[in-house]
């Protein structure tokens, strides 16, 4: 990867409109789409109000019912996504360009990460298509038992904003391979690179109609989508509060199930048996400052045992130092900037309250401008927390860490603990019977034991607990949530 991945922001063509039915609907009016590295202006898309997104739904209810998608041989379904995938592959570079544009992955990252594991995981969902059997009681000779998964029909789904492609395929995907039609509404922040993927499906098979994407505000177009008495199911990935309203949504106009996948807080413990210091410090630093801290799962408290605390905070503060920020068409940028100028105020509001409380910044939260606005945050160390401390409770999104210090096992599970959220736990030590102590005593949905982050594990699933949410994205589980079973009692004869 070099600069040669470098590419001009003004010369990317943008899909900047809603589409439904297969055609992009563009407006007169909309919402503004600024690049994060620099504030600029990259585009504008229409505000989809009710009455657009009822379009959208009814028209997509349509399209599962008539177009043979659901009663299709699932296998067709399947070869349709794989097909689906190599155009993925294909046109890297333009979706890694308009993801690149106004998210804040840089390119070498989408190139090299974000497309390519989009593609893997379209193909991952795709070998559950006909995977998907029922449960069959056949203990009495005359009488039958099954259950038979049908699809819901719409499924209403909702997408962040800090990685569009991946998080959106992974809400669309499952329900598609589950024989569904999907209303999709990306981030207004994000809008673009998720259209152009769904237009490759249509390329690649899809039924026009089939997976639609409605543009517009939360409060707008994702309320409307969120109420809309034909999506029989709803899947959304965001914020707590924004999903603890989706839910409510959903419970008023069904009620109806809800996927939800929502914030964290999570901790990363490091015992003081670690075989290095530096490897794990360099481990932890990654979990915090990958996409700037803006990670559901981002491993943003540090727990770590009072011997090896003053060598680990050393060498993560060394590293802070060296993080070189670049715009995210920069083919030599690897370190993210802050998707919007409110976010960045926040993250410093929250670090400032901090230190008003007692915190000690070992490295500062210090803006770097790269250009224009400036929305780079060097990563920030905070020690002499507590447990109260707004940085230890607060889901920040943003390059912090803050650091807490342990002598024993019990005093480490119980600052690991959080009142709210429940996502996911690293667990760094060199004894295994400790980790599986800790797993088993963590309120988190994943807990990663000498590594943090997810590679190409798509089987495993992903999901939080408590505040952070409700069911799980990836693995088998994500394609049967898209499913209803109806239950067949049938005897022979009459
Ligand atoms: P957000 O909740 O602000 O927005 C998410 C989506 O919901 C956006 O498309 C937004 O337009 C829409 N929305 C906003 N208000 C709405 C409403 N009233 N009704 C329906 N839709 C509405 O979240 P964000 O800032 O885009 O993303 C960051 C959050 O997402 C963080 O909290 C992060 O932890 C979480 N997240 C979780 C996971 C996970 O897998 N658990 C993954 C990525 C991000």
């Amino acid at each position: 990867m070099s600069g040669s991945l470098s590419f001009d922001p003004a010369s990317v063509p943008l899909p900047d409109g809603h589409l439904i039915a297969g055609e992009l609907l563009r407006g007169a009016d909309g919402i503004d789409v600024r690049a994060p590295s620099d504030g600029s202006l990259r585009g504008r898309i229409p505000e989809g109000d009710a009455d657009l997104v009822d379009r959208a739904v009814r028209n997509a209810a349509h399209v599962q019912q008539t177009s043979g998608w659901a009663t299709c041989p699932p296998r067709d379904r399947a070869r349709v996504i794989r097909r689906w995938a190599d155009l993925v592959e294909v046109h890297r570079e333009e979706l890694a360009r308009l993801e690149s544009l106004c998210s804040t992955r840089p390119i070498a990252e989408t190139m090299g990460w974000d497309v390519p594991f989009t593609a893997e995981g379209l193909r991952f969902f795709a070998e559950y298509a006909d995977k998907l059997g029922g449960e069959v009681a056949a203990t009495q000779s005359d009488l039958l038992g099954m259950t038979i998964g049908e699809p819901y029909g719409v499924v209403g789904a909702i997408a962040p904003w800090n990685f569009p492609l991946v998080m959106g395929s992974w809400k669309v995907v499952p329900a598609l391979v589950a024989g569904n039609a999907v209303v999709l509404k990306p981030s207004e922040m994000t809008p673009f690179s998720i259209v152009y993927l769904a237009r490759l499906g249509i390329e690649a098979g899809l039924p026009a109609g089939l997976f639609n994407v409605v543009q517009g505000s939360g409060a707008v177009a994702g309320d409307a989508l969120s109420r809309h008495p034909l999506c029989g199911k709803l899947t959304f990935t965001g914020s707590t509060r924004t999903g603890i309203a989706v839910m409510k949504a959903a419970a008023d106009s069904g009620p109806k199930p809800v996927t939800l996948e929502l914030g964290g807080k999570s901790p990363q413990i490091v015992y003081d048996d670690i075989r290095s210091v530096d490897d794990v410090a360099d481990r932890v630093f990654r979990a915090f400052t990958g996409n700037a801290g803006q990670v559901c799962v981002a491993g943003s408290r540090l727990i770590v045992h009072r011997r090896v605390a003053d060598d680990m905070v050393a060498r993560i503060v060394a590293l802070a130092d060296k993080v070189v920020p670049g715009p995210t068409w920069s083919g030599d940028a690897r370190y993210a900037p802050i998707i919007s100028a409110p976010q960045a105020a926040r993250i410093e509001e929250i670090v400032a309250r901090s230190l008003a409380t007692g915190a000690v910044a070992a490295a500062p939260l210090a803006r770097s401008p790269v250009a224009g606005e400036g929305r780079f945050l060097k990563p920030c160390v905070l020690t002499n927390v507590t447990a109260q401390t707004a940085a230890v409770q607060e889901e920040i999104f943003g390059p912090v860490l803050t650091v807490q210090t342990f002598e024993d096992e019990a005093e480490a599970l119980s600052l690991a603990a959080h009142p709210v959220y429940g996502l996911a736990a690293g667990v760094h030590t060199a004894d295994l019977g400790r980790a599986m102590r800790a797993v088993r005593a963590l309120k988190a949905g994943t807990v990663w034991v000498n590594r943090y982050g997810r590679s190409a594990d798509f089987v495993i699933p992903t999901g939080g607990f408590g505040g952070s949410g409700i069911g799980k994205d990836l693995g088998r589980q994500a394609v049967e949530a898209n499913l209803r079973h109806k239950s067949v009692l049938m005897a022979f004869g009459n």
